[in-house]
């Protein structure tokens, strides 16, 4: 079993989450996220040797060093973390999705922090801080006293005690697996069974498989379609791609594709080249993998299920569970399946 966790360690190095509020502070309900950096091997293996975690220190009073609009701050986890649920999950949720996502949270920095402890040091970017705000990288964060009035109005006040008890409540609480905190990714809505990382990064990772996860349809953003000119199409795909055959008429270039058990596409043949889902996803900012095609003479329309990478815990899933009368600890179990509740200390 250690090997499987190494294996999810060399892929989940660094996956990032989309905020759903925006840099300029816009709110829309949620945004996707997906990304993945490579840890090198030679780390995995020293996680893999160096047996349990006995730093395991994740209170209220731990310290983290943050890149905040360019600046290297550090934090204690009480600080942090509310600003990453502000960012990060809907403050309307319902309280124990709130705690899941607080516990999610809080290991996910654990688990980066870990990471730098064993010796995989953080991007350049960072500039020597273990996480960033930059939502395409790390996690988002909003200053929640700053912020608050403009995010929520006049619910700001109950928003805030909502955040800053759901981060309380859970104070010390991570989720392990053999001792070590998780890769403990999130995503908004699932379509409706989630992803393993197997299938989205090829890394087989033993507590983020696929488990069923409903309530997804409650995202605005759940069903999305995304139109592509062929011209736009060709231009980026050959861009990265430059041995594709893409002179055919448009509804002959996809073909072959391959599904998970979710519905995501793996893979799929793109004028003879294949590539990943993902790929895809990204390159056209679809909200997930999962997607079917039509066409016009000049378009490709993709119609997205889902919204985010589908790995791990599902914020409208959780809300969902949540509403159903689970707790935070049933929520992360479910996601996380055979990870335990370490408290610190
Ligand atoms: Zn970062």
């Amino acid at each position: 079993m250690k090997r499987i966790f190494m294996m999810g360690l060399i892929l989940l190095g660094a996956v990032y989450l989309m905020p759903f509020v925006t840099a300029g502070s816009s709110v829309s309900p949620d945004d996707p996220g997906t990304d993945v950096d490579t840890v090198p091997e030679s780390i995995a293996e020293e996680i893999m040797n160096s047996g349990k975690n006995q730093s395991g220190d994740w209170d209220k009073d731990t310290k983290v060093t943050v890149l905040i609009s360019g600046e290297v701050r550090e934090m204690t986890l009480e600080n942090y973390l509310p600003g990453v649920l502000a960012a990060e999950i809907p403050a309307s949720f319902p309280d124990e999705a709130l705690k899941a996502q607080a516990v999610a949270a809080r290991t996910y920095v654990m688990y980066k922090k870990r990471l730098v402890e064993l010796g995989s040091a953080p991007p350049e970017s960072h500039k020597g801080a273990v996480l960033c705000d930059d939502p395409k990288h790390c996690k988002a964060y909003i200053d929640i006293n700053a912020k608050a009035e403009e995010l929520w109005g006049s619910k700001a006040d109950e928003y805030v005690k909502k955040i800053t008890d759901a981060v309380k409540a859970t104070d010390g609480m991570a989720a392990t697996y053999q001792n070590e905190p998780i890769a403990a990714v999130f995503h908004a809505a699932s379509s409706p069974k989630t992803e393993s990382a197997a299938d989205v990064w090829g890394a087989d990772t033993p507590y983020l498989k696929s488990v069923d996860s409903p309530g997804g349809e409650a995202s605005p953003k759940y069903s999305a379609t995304v139109e592509v000119p062929d011209t736009e199409f060709r231009e980026k795909f050959l861009k990265k791609y430059p041995d594709a055959k893409l002179d055919a008429p448009i509804n002959t270039w996809f073909k072959a594709s391959i599904r998970s058990e979710a519905g995501g596409i793996i893979s799929v043949e793109v004028g003879g080249v294949r590539v990943s889902g993902t790929v895809i996803r990204e390159m056209f900012a679809l909200n997930s993998t999962n997607f079917t095609l039509s066409f016009t003479e000049n378009t490709i329309t993709f119609h997205t299920t889902g919204y985010g990478h589908g790995v791990g815990l599902s914020q409208y899933g959780a809300r969902q569970m949540a509403l159903d009368g689970k707790t935070w600890e049933d929520i992360i179990k479910w996601y996380y399946q055979g990870v335990t509740i370490t408290k610190e200390g």
